[in-house]
């Protein structure tokens, strides 16, 4: 959805539901899909030369397992605010600038939002820093790849230093 700041003469509104189908299939190895719908409220107001952005965004992700690879939900719980200063009258070509220098600008086209790209901006924003699907989560095994969390393996235990494998491997 493409919201054009031109339209907004002081306060605007955006409320939606994204469905599963929203989030782009493929579109990253760490969020792989929408689980509980994503209700998303955005707040725009014009003032003076700025607009001002107050946003929310509430629902479900399935995230990847960084240990084990498997997917489990996530609550996504995101508020963000962001003040974009408005292009002076006469300057070409027309451009929104943004004030907050760490965020990325991809989401600004002209005089308007992607507010899917602004969107999906903020869910990585506010990932966990490390996806575990439970608190001490197995993994897998590392030599046979079995999932520890659901199956037992028969593999030799995985502390061996490959130091001494090797030298293991020099004995006759
Ligand atoms: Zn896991
Ligand atoms: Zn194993």
């Amino acid at each position: 959805m493409i919201l054009s700041l031109k339209a907004i003469q002081e306060e605007t509104e955006v409320s939606e539901v994204l469905e599963r189908d929203w989030w782009p299939a493929a579109e990253s190895d760490q969020i792989l899909g929408i689980d509980v719908p994503l209700h998303v409220r955005i707040k725009v107001a014009k003032v003076d030369d700025k607009f001002l952005l107050e946003g929310k965004v509430t629902g479900g992700v399935l995230l990847r397992c960084d240990r084990c690879l498997d997917s489990f939900h996530w609550d996504l719980a995101s508020r963000f605010h962001l003040s974009l200063l408005s292009p002076k009258p006469g300057n070409e070509p027309m451009e929104v600038e943004l004030l907050d220098d760490d965020m990325e600008v991809e989401f600004v086209q002209g005089e308007a939002i992607d507010l899917d790209r602004m969107i999906m901006g903020q869910i990585y924003l506010s990932l966990p820093m490390k996806s575990l699907c439970k608190e001490g989560c197995l993994g897998l095994c590392p030599a046979c790849g079995v999932n520890l969390n659901v199956k037992r393996c028969e593999c030799a235990p995985q502390n061996i230093n490959p130091a001494f494998e090797k030298l293991k491997n020099l004995k006759p």
